[in-house]
């Protein structure tokens, strides 16, 4: 399989793939290793996730620049991800023996009557990995995981090889053992291959499309799925918000990563009377954003890291000029070697158009105007997703009231594109189920056993 830097095309490695029978040894090698691994004190995997945590730290620049190259994101949005993985790694730490201690939850001596709850580990489970924040979404699901028990067959997106295989790396040296979390590497079909694999959970970060046929692939085997899938996530900004701090705050909330986050901001709602003078403040900001080479440590906005979303975005834009929306910055593919879109702002735009409707994932965004909050609430809920949705306001009780009727698994008030590892995430409709992070996060990587326990 050939590694690509999406900002210059150049081929900077060639990987082994695994095919649907080394992917069939890998699961026997991983079903093996599964109950030595679940035998092991907690304290001792919780040592071994620590020990992970240090190759990390020594080895971050290394990281960060294979990620930079294999994935085009900008290197300090590289760095950035690294330190944040650091930050998840230590929730874990933390509260892993908590989540996961039995639990005495009901005692009758004179019965001499107990009620208890163990968490035991779900097994084998599969780790399909998306490759937009690869050390993110890959490490909410296999240090869990692994601290729980369980052993893991750890797919990353083909987009994102070079940075499974230092994760693989980096875990072994740390002392998980190589039967206990095995990378799998390859595409899509070995992805398929590996859903079909008799695993006791999947866990899949991707989009909506594939987490679609992963739910039917494993639909009548009664395992545990678990989909964390794309999003379509607007923000509303009130009339009395300080328009200079929300414009700065959501344009970095849609463009970071260059728009390829799950939560990214999709889909921006304006109050009319504060319209115009937003949308001035919001272009400025885009237009103040730097694209170029994303090893340069000014560069904001990187490359586009698969190629057929460039069509997507071609695609929206057209879409939206047709309908009568006015472009206001960007609108095309950058020419050259590499995948660059511009940065792109829509202004009177609606729901008739996929722009407002389907997932993006780039760095382009449409502003409507609204007349109040319930004509907001409305349109925010216009979606099959529901990720995250957010609103700008000084006024909490009206924040709370808004945000309360927002379907959305995350809910922001004067912030936004923001994850917390205390908190769990979750996605309603195409967004997906199940959750990761949050002391839920840590459990459900088990099966809460009850224990009914009665004296003789
Ligand atoms: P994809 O759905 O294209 O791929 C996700 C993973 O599934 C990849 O490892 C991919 O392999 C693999 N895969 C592809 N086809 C199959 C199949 N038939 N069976 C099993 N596995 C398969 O998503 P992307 O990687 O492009 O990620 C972007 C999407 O992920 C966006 O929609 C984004 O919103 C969403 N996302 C959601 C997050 C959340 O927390 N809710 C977080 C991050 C991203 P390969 O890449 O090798 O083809």
């Amino acid at each position: 399989m050939k590694i690509t830097n999406p900002a210059t095309g150049a081929v900077i490695a060639n990987v082994a793939a695994d095919n649907a029978a080394a992917v069939r040894r890998k699961y026997e090698v991983a079903r093996a290793g599964q109950d030595r691994w679940a035998k092991v004190p907690i304290r001792k995997r919780l040592d071994a996730i620590a020990r992970f945590r240090d190759r990390i730290v020594a080895m971050q620049e290394t990281l960060a620049r294979t990620l930079t190259h294999e994935v085009g994101k900008p290197i300090r949005q590289s760095r950035n991800e690294l330190n944040g993985l650091l930050g998840r790694i230590d929730f874990f730490l933390a509260e892993s023996l908590r989540a996961l201690r039995d639990e005495k939850v009901f005692a009758d001596a004179k019965q001499k009557q107990e009620e208890r709850i163990t968490h035991e580990p779900l097994g084998v489970v599969a780790n399909i990995s998306a490759w937009n924040y690869p050390y993110f979404v890959g490490s909410n699901v296999f240090v869990p995981a692994l601290v729980a028990g369980n052993a893991v067959l750890y797919k990353p997106s083909e987009f994102a090889t070079l940075t499974g295989l230092h994760i693989a790396e980096m875990l072994h040296e740390a002392g998980i053992p190589r039967d206990v979390f095995v990378p799998v590497v390859g595409d899509g079909a070995t992805g398929a291959a590996l859903t079909r694999q008799p695993v006791d959970g999947i866990f899949f970060t991707g989009s909506y499309g594939t987490g679609a046929k992963i739910a039917a692939a494993a639909g009548r085997r009664m395992i545990k799925v678990q989909l964390e899938l794309g999003g379509k996530d607007p923000v509303y900004v009130c009339e009395d918000a300080d328009v200079g701090t929300a414009a700065a705050g959501i344009a970095d909330g849609a463009f970071y990563n260059t728009g390829q986050s799950c939560c990214s901001v999709e889909r921006i709602y304006v109050h009319e009377s504060i319209h115009d003078a937003f949308v001035a403040a919001f272009v400025a900001e885009v237009k103040g954003f730097r694209m170029g080479d994303p090893m340069d440590e000014a560069t904001y906005i990187g490359a586009i890291t698969r190629r057929p979303q460039l069509d997507v975005l071609k695609r929206q834009v057209a879409d939206a000029r047709k309908k009568g929306a006015k472009l206001v910055t960007g609108g095309s593919v950058v020419r050259g070697k590499g995948n660059w879109f511009q940065p792109t702002v829509f202004t009177d735009v609606d729901h008739s158009m996929a722009l407002m409707k389907d997932e993006s994932f780039g760095p382009i965004i449409g502003i409507e105007a609204v007349a109040d909050d319930e004509a907001a609430v409305d349109l925010m809920n216009d979606t099959e997703y529901g990720l995250t949705a957010a609103v700008y306001t000084p006024d909490a009780k009206r924040a709370r009231k808004i945000l309360a009727k927002v379907r959305a698994g995350s809910v922001y008030w004067n912030c936004c594109d923001r994850v917390s590892p205390r908190l769990p995430w979750s996605g309603v409709g195409h967004s997906g189920i199940g959750l990761t992070l949050s002391t839920y996060g840590i459990q459900t990587f088990t099966r809460p056993k009850a224990w009914h326990l009665r004296g003789a």
